[in-house]
């Protein structure tokens, strides 16, 4: 029982920690990089981000808080929804 509430509480504090880093200005500021680095473009569709919202995806969560450029794709919403599922 003790033990589920750790990991239960490991959980939360982990996904707490994941949204304060998508809302900090580290991680919106690499997501801009992704996303110039792609032309403004999705890398699978191509749709432009003048008319579509683009999103920076995590090919890897291993460097999360430090991500390289490469750990990132970005993609349409459309293609990021496709590739999270
Ligand atoms: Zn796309």
């Amino acid at each position: 029982m003790i033990v589920r509430f750790l990991q239960w509480l490991f959980n939360l504090n982990r996904s707490v920690n994941y949204y304060a880093y998508i809302n900090s200005p580290a991680w919106k500021n690499i997501a801009r990089r992704c996303k110039v680095k792609a032309g403004m473009r999705c890398k699978r569709c191509g749709k432009s981000g003048t008319f579509y919202s683009l999103h920076a995806h995590h090919v890897t969560y291993s460097r999360l808080g430090h991500e390289r450029l490469s750990d990132l794709e970005c993609l349409c919403a459309e293609c990021h929804e496709r590739v999270s599922r």
